[in-house]
């Protein structure tokens, strides 16, 4: 994470967004100049009071000998505010919308859901979806969450970039959260351009599909099974060698060897599994059954482990 920049501080005031005056963004970094060109400041109205500059009590401001004054009732006196204080904003959140609607190629008019807080940008097609994106702003506002909560959808495909701060779970609503992204992740402001970099929504979404995916192929039954099926034909070949070995060392001694035939359930209980699973496992293998009658078989047993004896095994 690159250090905060001006604009990140300017995009988590989307918190909360109010009327500030060039102090309170100042002690943010944001040069107010520079971001009203921009169109991410829009000028709004002086309140009527303002901080004493001597002990911020808010004092009524009034026009006096054509000047701007205000009468602090704390400190019983007038003062001539800074410059600074006179001069109001409000964030403006468009040009960063008119971006991601940009950087997201997206189709559709972009709806006001809710003025000021809630959007519908638009479609676009991401990680090889067509998604619609929503950008929110306040949704960790008390007053706003429910209201906004409300106007988004329940689908599971949608996708929510949030202005400011990102919410905690219970403030989604239905939302899926793995689907909710903050905006400044995305954006970056270049000279008096916003950049617009989709790459992390990309890049998420694809793992979502790529685990859904995975979820879809096991670890479940198939997968187990899978396991137990190249577990049995390793299990048998070596059984089936053994015969093999096992006779041709009793002809050479001249003893009886007793074969033995090899049951499910044994195959069962040496790899602790259910004597079904053994069943469905070899029902479901062509070649795990052919392994399965021959090492059945004492006959067939000593010739295939005899071939498995010259290949080497
Ligand atoms: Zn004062």
């Amino acid at each position: 994470m690159n250090n905060p920049t001006s604009f990140d501080a300017f995009l988590h005031l989307a918190d909360n967004a109010h009327p500030m005056d060039g102090v309170m963004l100042g002690e943010n970094g944001i040069e107010p100049q520079v971001y009203e060109k921009i169109g991410l400041l829009k000028t709004c109205p002086t309140p009527f009071q303002i901080e004493c500059t001597l002990c911020y009590t808010l004092s009524r401001l009034v026009v006096r000998h054509d000047k701007a004054m205000a009468f602090c009732p704390n400190c019983g006196c007038w003062f001539e505010p800074y410059e600074e204080q006179l001069k109001w904003w409000t964030p403006c959140f468009e040009p960063v919308l008119r971006s991601l609607y940009k950087g997201f190629a997206c189709k559709e008019q972009t709806e006001v859901l809710i003025p000021d807080y809630l959007w519908r940008l638009g479609r676009s097609a991401i990680a090889g979806q067509s998604r619609v994106i929503y950008v929110v702003q306040g949704i960790n506002d008390m007053r706003m969450n429910g209201r906004i909560i409300e106007k988004l959808p329940e689908n599971k495909v949608s996708l929510l970039l949030v202005l400011g701060t990102l919410p905690e779970k219970e403030k989604c609503g239905s939302f899926d959260p793995d689907k909710i992204f903050s905006a400044g992740s995305l954006v970056s402001l270049e000279g008096d351009e916003i950049h617009v970099d989709t790459t992390p929504v990309k890049k998420t979404l694809e793992m979502l599909n790529s685990l859904r995916e995975a979820k879809k192929r096991g670890p479940g039954k198939n997968a187990k099974i899978g396991d137990l099926q190249v577990k049995l034909k390793n299990r048998l070949l070596s059984l089936i060698h053994g015969v093999y070995t096992e006779i041709e060392h009793h002809e050479r001694l001249g003893t009886v060897y007793k074969f033995h035939e090899i049951t499910q359930k044994e195959l069962a209980e040496q790899f602790e599994v259910d004597p079904s699973m053994v069943s469905r496992a070899i029902k479901k293998d062509a070649e795990l059954k052919l392994l399965f009658d021959i090492a059945q078989n004492r006959d067939e047993a000593y010739n295939k482990g005899k071939r498995m004896e010259k290949n080497g095994y």
